[in-house]
């Protein structure tokens, strides 16, 4: 095949794998406002949808409640091979995280596809790359970064909300109870340190809560 050829057919290629990104966008949005926003699909060999799912971690007290996770169990259910997703795609508005990538090769996907990159904990190439260790006997295809700023903006959105939540949340404790939740501390230490000091270990804590989950 020409190189022009090779060029044009990647090109489509993009095309049906933003299209699948989009529809990921659409299960995202409607995860539970205390999650973190992530959708995720299954898609059959024949390209038909098996499943949808979004991130329901913390509205269900389920740590493995990752949409990746939920959209595998329900495709695996509608597939009608056991377990077995071989020739399927999986795909998910962010990078997977070690679970979600895991769970991937133990499904015998054929593919990953992502949205936004996760430097801090994805597991597709950024942190880890847990799909395509030599070591496996199944190793999915990737394609990561497809409608990277649209994924990247609907997790932003959701942690600058919370985020600023946090703050007022602190600006109000320092006026009234900050004494019984740190012995010691005065008010006017707390106040500074909601400025422009280190942050307050509430919003750090609130944050790190909420910003360890990534898919
Ligand atoms: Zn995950």
């Amino acid at each position: 095949m020409s190189p022009v050829g090779s060029m044009s057919l990647a090109a489509e290629g993009l095309a049906a794998d933003e299209q699948l990104v989009r529809a990921a966008l659409e299960a995202a949005v409607t995860t539970p406002p205390t999650d973190v926003p992530v959708g995720a699909l299954v898609i059959a060999p024949d390209g038909s949808e098996l499943s949808r799912a979004c991130n329901t971690r913390e509205a269900t007290g389920d740590p493995t409640a990752h949409a990746e996770v939920l959209a595998l169990r329900a495709a695996a259910a509608r597939h009608g091979d056991g377990w077995q997703l071989s020739g399927c795609t999986l795909v998910v508005t962010v990078e997977p995280c070690t679970m979600c990538a895991g769970a991937a090769v133990l499904a015998r996907v054929e593919r990953i596809v992502f949205g936004a990159w996760e430097p801090r904990t994805g597991a597709v190439g950024s942190l880890w790359d847990v799909v395509r260790d030599r070591r496996l006997t199944h190793r999915p295809r990737v394609r990561g970064g497809v409608l990277e700023a649209e994924c990247a903006e609907l997790l932003q959105g959701f942690f600058r909300g919370h985020r600023a939540g946090a703050g007022a949340n602190l600006r109000e404790l320092a006026k009234t109870t900050v004494t019984t939740r740190r012995p010691g501390a005065s008010v006017e230490s707390v106040r500074s340190s909601a400025g422009d000091g280190p942050e307050p270990l509430e919003v750090r804590d609130e944050r790190d809560r909420q910003g360890e989950e990534q898919g």
